[in-house]
């Protein structure tokens, strides 16, 4: 089978290595040239508003999926006319628009922080009189790790965060004193049969995911984000892996995001679950049967953020696996992670409390 991906980051990265021990072959298009992936699978660059290159990749490849959900509408028909695509084209573009994500995730039922959209400062100013501060101002599209957002705790931020933000379309929402952050990953296959990984807990810092620990025992949240990510599939006749990303208040879950992709803080499933994310979302895909989603005992995955953690220092712990995507370390920047596998959650803590300064942060930052 050969697999196209459109995007070439560390996501198409981790596609094609889960792929290979099955025999498949993998493609990617990325307009960088030094794009990761590239170093593990055949590569094209190209730019996605590019016809000639999505055609070469169409022609070549069975299937054809994406390793980020920007990818231009029109790139997806043009490969949609061609070849096999998953995820469809609807999760794509409903998950690129903030405002068509919350107002689906209103429709289904998904509770979501109320939101309004902003297109004018004199907009800004009556959304944050309605919704009361605090509140998030975010643009509607190509926001991700916490780009293009500002938080408005009082009067005073607007002018400065419309100043900010204020060239794009913008949606505004109420601020949630969340509890705790986790995630539901879900995958449906091309028979429409779905399978539902253990809920994730995740810290972030500055907009960016930091940690994540699976799986989070708290079933009766686990049920509900579960019968959630079932509304999501089903709606969008959707085959692949999707992530949604909710806040947890008061017991109960609000969505903030869905990604119509494999997700970081799934990346834990690499030897963490029976099957990985990576693996699932190509037999998905490929119209193969789903394997389990049980969690392998505990794990943590730690990301590098800028630069990578000296590897002796790692592989020394038991139970640690060390992730490098092949990039080039720059701030900011997602260049592996670690994970911590155990069977017991306390030696998930003690390898915490050494990896954790290895990337930066205290032993006992996220609790
Ligand atoms: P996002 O880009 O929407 O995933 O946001 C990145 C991070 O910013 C989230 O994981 C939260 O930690 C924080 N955040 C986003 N929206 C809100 C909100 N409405 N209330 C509180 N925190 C938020």
């Amino acid at each position: 089978m050969n697999i196209g991906i459109v995007g070439g980051g560390q996501l198409a990265r981790m596609l094609a290595l889960a792929g290979y021990p099955l025999g498949w072959q993998f493609q990617v298009l990325d307009p960088a040239a030094d794009a990761c992936a590239g170093q593990v699978a055949r590569f094209m660059q190209g730019d996605y508003h590019d016809e000639a290159p999505l055609t070469v990749l169409a022609a070549w490849a069975d299937v054809v999926t994406f390793d980020f959900e920007n990818v231009p509408a029109e790139a997806a028909r043009i490969l949609g006319q061609q070849v096999a695509v998953y995820p469809p084209a609807e999760a794509l573009a409903i998950a690129q628009d903030r405002l068509h994500e919350k107002t689906l995730f209103w429709e289904l039922g998904i509770p979501t922080p109320t939101f309004a959209t902003v297109d004018s400062l004199e907009e800004l100013h009556s959304a944050a009189q309605r919704l009361e501060l605090p509140a998030v101002l975010k643009t509607r599209r190509l926001g991700y790790d916490g780009k293009g957002q500002c938080v408005l705790r009082t009067t005073e931020d607007i002018e400065a965060a419309w100043q900010a933000l204020g060239s794009a379309p913008l949606i505004l929402e109420k601020f949630v004193p969340f509890e705790r952050e986790v995630s539901i990953l879900a995958v449906r296959d091309r028979q429409g049969a779905t399978a539902y990984y253990p809920l994730v807990e995740n810290h972030h810092r500055d907009g960016i995911l930091r940690l994540s620990r699976a799986p989070c025992r708290r079933p009766e949240l686990e049920q509900e984000g579960w019968d959630y990510a079932h509304r999501l599939l089903e709606r969008l006749n959707y085959v692949g892996v999707l992530a949604i990303e909710f806040f947890v208040k008061e017991g109960r879950l609000i969505a903030n995001e869905m990604a119509p992709r494999v997700h970081n803080s799934g990346h834990w499933t690499i030897e963490g679950a029976a099957t990985s994310q990576f693996e699932n979302h190509l037999r998905a895909i490929l119209g193969l049967p789903l394997g389990s989603t049980a969690a392998i005992g505990h794990s943590a995955m730690v990301n590098a953020i800028g630069d990578l953690p000296e590897q002796f220092d790692v592989l020394r712990l038991p139970g640690a696996h060390y992730h490098a995507y092949g990039k080039t370390p720059r701030p900011g920047r997602k260049v592996g992670h670690v994970t911590l596998r155990a069977d017991e959650p306390g030696m998930i803590r003690a390898g915490l409390e050494r990896v954790l300064p290895m990337v930066g942060f205290s032993p006992d930052e996220f609790g």
